[in-house]
């Protein structure tokens, strides 16, 4: 565990032309809150926080990374106790900012964005009475969770929250988006080799 702030030399000039989101490295006003995730007992030192804004921004960093060198860690809503949502002297592509809910009342389905609370989803489908298996507190994120399986109490009824993951975009390791018609192997890959970011999930 880093015990002290370290100093980068990251030339972040051609990420930030056309990055939307923040950029947060060590000295930034916003730093010590940015690196923070929900166990309190996690005390990591990222090189770069990367607060993506959009898909564009998520390729961008995935890109830099790449580009560079960097140990990334993807962050959704920040809940993992072992604290995979961030790491020492890496890059952070923090989703929180892709945040978004299209419940389609027809199809009974709802999209939403990758850095998506659970309490996000909640808010959005329960003013149409409708529900999706997901955990027991409002504040975990969506991606998260998911990939984990994801209990909660509509489980025993319902399912584990990916029994309901009907699609998702997602950028993978080389940067390229893959859409939800490629669904089975993108989650595969990201599932076996932790490779890619969901940007968008759609469930039923
Ligand atoms: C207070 C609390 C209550 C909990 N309750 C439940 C519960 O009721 N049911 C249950 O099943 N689990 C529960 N959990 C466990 C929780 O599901 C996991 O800790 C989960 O990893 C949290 O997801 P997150 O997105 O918030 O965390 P993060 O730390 O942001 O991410 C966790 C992992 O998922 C990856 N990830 C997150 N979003 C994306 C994305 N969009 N694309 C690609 N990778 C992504 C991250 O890289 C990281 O590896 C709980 C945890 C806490 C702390």
């Amino acid at each position: 565990m880093a015990t002290t702030q370290r100093t980068y030399n990251l030339d972040t000039s051609t990420l930030k032309a056309g990055f939307r989101g923040a950029l947060i490295q060590p000295g930034n006003e916003d730093y010590e809150a940015a690196r923070r995730v929900y166990n309190g007992m996690i005390d990591k030192y990222p090189a770069l926080i990367a607060r993506c804004s959009d898909v564009a921004d998520v390729i961008a960093a995935v890109t830099f990374a790449r580009k560079n060198g960097l140990l990334v860690a993807v962050r959704g809503g920040g809940h993992n106790v072992g604290g995979l949502g961030v790491c020492d002297d890496g890059l952070i592509i923090d989703l929180s900012l892709i945040r978004y809910t299209h419940v389609d009342p027809e199809t009974r389905t709802v999209r939403v964005g990758g850095g998506n609370t659970w309490g996000d989803v909640d808010h959005a489908t329960h003013a149409f009475s409708l529900a999706i298996p997901s955990g027991v507190i409002s504040t975990t994120g969506v991606g998260g969770l998911t990939l984990g399986g994801g209990l909660g109490y509509l489980t025993r009824k319902w399912g584990l929250a990916i029994d309901n993951l009907i699609a998702a975009d997602v950028v993978l390791a080389d940067g390229s988006p893959s859409s939800s018609s490629k669904l089975i192997r993108s989650i595969l890959s990201m599932l076996a080799l932790c490779c890619g970011i969901w940007t968008r999930h759609q469930r039923s």
